[in-house]
């Protein structure tokens, strides 16, 4: 009987993986992965049956259709009945389409299906960068999705920007955004912040011999960055959060004054 199991590897090669995970990968009959070319070698060294998906993405192709061969490839091998691995390189349930539609698909096929978290690029951001998203709030958001669709910023609370390497991209490809597509995520942005607003570009390092990328900005220049596939744009609060005055007022109504 088939199976699968979509795995995180974490973000840091040889460092992240729950031994969960790594016990999945070493007892598959077979391992499709998407990874950086580093973390694919190591996956080759636990499973030796092990193949990169990511030969499936091409500079001029839709991610849409890369996406579906992903799944494909991956059920086909379920449906010969064997067990399964997906390996993804941070955690394989955020930001990352394929791994939840493989689990949802062969669960509807009646096979079992599941997926292991990892430490994902967010994790490795709240640690690097001081942020507990607790404290104020956060939201996260695919850059391109956030230019398509209108969404309610909270100005109040962090907001981190996914994909801001593809910002405004509809071709769905694997460019890296241009300045006018740029200029209209800013312009989109200068709504809720002052275009002097401090920003920063988040890279987690992938290898402990590396060091992550914090770098920071006044937004209005976000046009001239250097942005690669694997950037997330972090901006924190524009403002202070008002006190709600009237619930605050109902609440002291209903509290006992001897509490
Ligand atoms: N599943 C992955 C995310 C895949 S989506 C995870 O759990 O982290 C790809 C996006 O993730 C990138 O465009 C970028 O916004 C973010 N990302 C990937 N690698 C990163 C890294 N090393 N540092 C910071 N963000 C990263």
């Amino acid at each position: 009987q088939g199976q699968i199991v979509c795995v995180g590897m974490g973000m840091i090669l040889g460092a992240h993986m729950a031994p969960r995970c790594r016990s999945y990968i070493e007892q598959a009959d077979i391992v499709y992965s998407s990874c950086h070319h580093l973390m694919q070698r190591w996956l080759e060294q636990l499973n030796i049956n092990s193949h990169s998906l990511q030969p499936l993405y091409g500079k001029y192709k839709d991610r849409r259709e890369t996406y579906a061969e992903m799944i494909e490839i991956m059920l086909a091998s379920v449906r010969a009945g064997k067990r399964v691995v997906g390996a993804f390189y941070g955690h394989p349930g955020v930001f990352a389409q394929v791994p939840h539609r493989v689990v949802k698909l062969a669960l509807e096929e009646g096979f079992d299906a599941h997926m292991e978290p990892g430490i994902s690029a967010e994790a490795c951001l709240y640690a690097e960068m001081n942020i507990d998203p607790g404290e104020l709030g956060c939201q996260h958001f695919e850059a391109s999705q956030f230019m398509f669709y209108q969404r309610i910023i909270d100005p109040y609370g962090y907001l981190v920007l996914w994909q801001i390497g593809l910002a405004g991209d509809l071709t769905l490809t694997s460019k890296i955004s241009t300045t006018p597509q740029r200029q209209l995520l800013l312009d989109k942005l200068f709504e809720y912040y002052p275009p002097d607003h401090q920003v920063a570009i988040y890279e987690s390092k992938t290898n402990v011999m590396e060091q992550s990328r914090i770098e920071w900005f006044a937004l209005r220049d976000l046009v001239d960055m250097p942005l690669t596939m694997i950037s997330t744009l972090v901006l924190p609060p524009a403002r202070q959060m008002p006190v709600d005055r009237d619930m605050m007022a109902s609440l002291h109504k209903i509290t006992p004054r001897n509490y």
